[in-house]
């Protein structure tokens, strides 16, 4: 086989999923049926690591220092919602229910997989929370046993600063992901949060 071609396969595997056999699809697939998608796909990746940062504020990905969400006048900055991942803050934003600021995680506490508190950036989440605005912090997290210890373990690691923390309700079946879950459920969750501290 081509070293290209080998190459072309070997990168595909990074995707989650997929193995040397939906790899080597992949490739033909691209190279043969759909040429003009596969230069694409290959402009939008080296176009997003060349000018996609993170947010200061939130850790999502946008093209400014500050994203439009952060910076957005019309967002109550006093109560911010920690989530996992930027999917579960397109959850959020769809249900309409909640108006404040976010900061994602970028993941969740998973010792077994190498993901302790540095990994997280646990430090920067605790500067977030020091901003004085801030009276509220939401901890949503989901509902699976890692996402249940990463929210005690920020309980803990923020409860000096004085502020009220909440944590959504668990209308939502135990093991559930935000991400798989629908608006409405969703919305309930976030509006009969309870206090834990
Ligand atoms: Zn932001």
């Amino acid at each position: 086989m081509s070293k290209i071609l080998n190459d072309l396969i070997e990168s595909l595997k990074c995707l989650p999923g997929v193995g040397p056999k939906s790899a080597t699809r992949m490739a033909y697939y691209l190279l043969q049926r759909d040429p003009d998608g596969a230069k694409n796909l290959a402009n939008s990746i080296l176009n997003s690591f060349k000018h996609l940062g993170k947010c200061k504020s939130c850790n999502n990905f946008c093209e400014t220092t500050v994203c439009d969400l952060c910076s957005d006048n019309g967002r109550d900055n006093s109560v911010l919602c920690i989530i996992e991942m930027p999917t579960d803050l397109l959850m959020f934003e769809q249900t309409h229910s909640y108006n404040g600021l976010y900061y994602i995680l970028m993941g969740r506490l998973s010792p077994l997989d190498g993901i302790g508190p540095k990994e997280l950036a646990m430090n920067s989440l605790y500067e977030r929370c020091k901003d004085e605005n801030i009276k509220e912090v939401i901890i949503a997290t989901n509902f699976t046993k890692e996402g249940d210890a990463t929210s005690t373990f920020i309980t803990e690691l923020i409860k000096d600063l004085g502020k009220k923390i909440s944590r959504i309700a668990r209308g939502m079946p135990s093991g559930s992901e935000i991400e798989y879950t629908d608006t409405g459920t969703l919305a309930q969750a976030i509006s009969e949060r309870k206090n834990i501290n």
